[in-house]
C-alpha cells in the first residue's frame, strides 16, 4: 500500500533555503580554516559558494536551537553573573577587515569574559576537559582537546581568541586576566562543559598576519597557493568547483558529507571488527550492509564525509544492474574505535 503522504520529502521542502552572502571581511569563525585560498575566495568569489543541502541547513538549525537554549540557561544564572549583551559585534579588528559577533558576554566583579557557545558531537564532547570552578587552560591545551575531533572544531579556537583580543583592545577585559570561554555542549543530551582560557597573543599574531596576507593577496586579485591537498577540507570545501575543477577525487568518485549515513557505515565497520557477535548484533549487521549497498547504489565510489572520518563504498555496473564490491571507513586519528 503506496503512504497518503510523503512526509520527509514534505519536511524537507519547506526548509528554508540560503542565499550567498557578500563577505565584505572575515569571518572570525573563518579565520582558523587551514587555508589561505578558501579565505580569499570567501571574499572574492562568494556569489560562487556552495550552498548548504537540506542536510547541512537541519544541523545549523540545531545548532542555532542548542545555542538559544543554553543563553535561555544562562539568564537563570543572575544572581552569580550579569550577562551584558549576546550576539555582541566585534568590531576592533576592522584594520585587518576581520569581523564576527560573540556569541556572549558575562560580566563579574567588574570584569567583562567573552564566549562562545558551540554544539557538537557528543563523542567528542565526553573527550574535552572541563574547567569547573579550577582551571583556566592554555589555548594549546583546547586545540590538542579539539584536535581528535571533526576538522572544523579545529577551527573554534582561533575564533575565541580573536574575540578574547578583540575585548582586549577594547580594554573591555583586564590585560593581566584577558579570559575567555567556550560553551561545548553536547547534541545528544544537550548538557554544557565549559573551557575557560586565556588570550594567547602569538597565536593570535599568527591569525592576524594570515589575515593581512589574503588582504594583500585579495588586493593584487592573486588567490593564494592552494594548500596540500586533504580530502576531508577539500572534499567538504565550499570553493572546491572552481579551485580545483580538474581534481579527480578518484576513479568515478563522488563525495557526501552525511553524518546520519557515514555512523551506518562506521557502525557496521565497528560491528565487523568483533571477533563474535550476538544474535541482535548479527541481524543489525545484515540490515547495516544492505543499507550500505542501497546508499552506494549507482556510484562507483562514494566518499562519505562524517565528523569523524570518513566511508567508501565501491561498486560496479553489471549487465544487469549494479554489484556493491566494499566498503572501507576510515576514523580520524584519536578517534577510530
Ligand atoms: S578546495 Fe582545498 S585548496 Fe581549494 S580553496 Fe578549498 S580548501 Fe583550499
Amino acid at each position: 500500500m503506496t503512504p497518503p503522504v510523503d512526509i520527509d520529502a514534505a519536511i524537507n521542502e519547506a526548509m528554508p533555503t540560503e542565499e550567498p552572502r557578500q563577505h565584505y571581511t572575515h569571518w572570525s569563525s573563518e579565520v582558523g580554516h587551514p587555508c589561505e585560498r578558501f579565505l580569499y575566495h570567501a571574499r572574492v568569489d562568494w556569489p560562487a559558494r556552495r550552498l548548504p543541502d537540506v542536510h547541512l541547513l537541519k544541523i545549523f538549525e540545531q545548532g542555532r536551537d542548542i545555542e538559544e537554549r543554553v543563553r535561555f540557561r544562562l539568564a537563570k544564572c543572575k544572581e552569580r553573573f550579569e550577562i551584558p549583551d549576546t550576539g555582541f559585534p566585534l568590531t576592533t579588528l576592522e584594520e585587518y577587515q576581520i569581523s564576527g559577533k560573540l556569541d556572549v558576554r558575562i560580566r563579574q566583579n567588574g570584569l567583562v569574559y567573552p564566549g562562545e557557545i558551540k554544539s557538537i558531537q557528543d563523542h567528542a564532547w565526553k573527550r574535552l576537559p572541563s574547567s569547573g570552578s579550577e582551571e583556566v587552560f592554555p589555548n594549546s591545551v583546547v586545540l590538542d582537546a579539539l584536535s581528535g575531533g571533526y576538522w572544523r572544531y579545529r577551527m573554534y579556537p582561533a575564533q575565541l581568541q580573536l574575540y578574547i583580543f578583540g575585548e582586549a583592545l577594547a580594554k573591555r577585559v583586564s590585560p593581566e586576566r584577558a579570559l575567555g570561554f567556550f560553551i561545548f555542549v553536547s547534541k545528544a543530551t544537550t548538557e554544557e562543559k565549559t573551557i575557560w582560557t586565556e588570550l594567547d597573543y602569538e597565536y593570535v599574531e599568527g591569525l592576524l598576519q594570515k589575515a593581512e596576507r589574503v588582504n594583500t593577496a585579495i588586493a593584487r586579485h592573486t588567490p593564494p597557493d592552494r594548500m596540500p591537498f586533504d580530502l576531508k577540507v577539500c572534499g567538504q570545501c565550499d570553493f572546491q568547483h572552481i579551485c580545483l575543477p580538474d581534481v579527480d577525487f578518484g576513479q568515478g568518485a563522488k563525495v557526501l558529507p552525511d553524518e546520519q549515513k557515514y555512523q551506518i557505515c562506521r557502525r557496521a565497520w565497528e560491528l565487523g571488527l568483533k571477533d563474535i557477535l550476538s544474535r541482535d548484533e548479527f541481524a543489525e549487521e545484515a540490515s547495516l550492509h544492505k543499507t550500505i549497498k542501497e546508499i552506494g547504489h549507482g556510484e562507483e565510489l562514494l566518499i562519505v564525509e562524517g565528523e569523524d572520518g570518513h566511508a567508501e563504498i565501491r561498486g560496479h555496473a553489471v549487465k544487469n544492474g549494479w554489484k556493491h564490491d566494499s566498503f572501507d571507513v576510515f576514523a580520524r586519528e584519536g578517534v577510530a574505535a
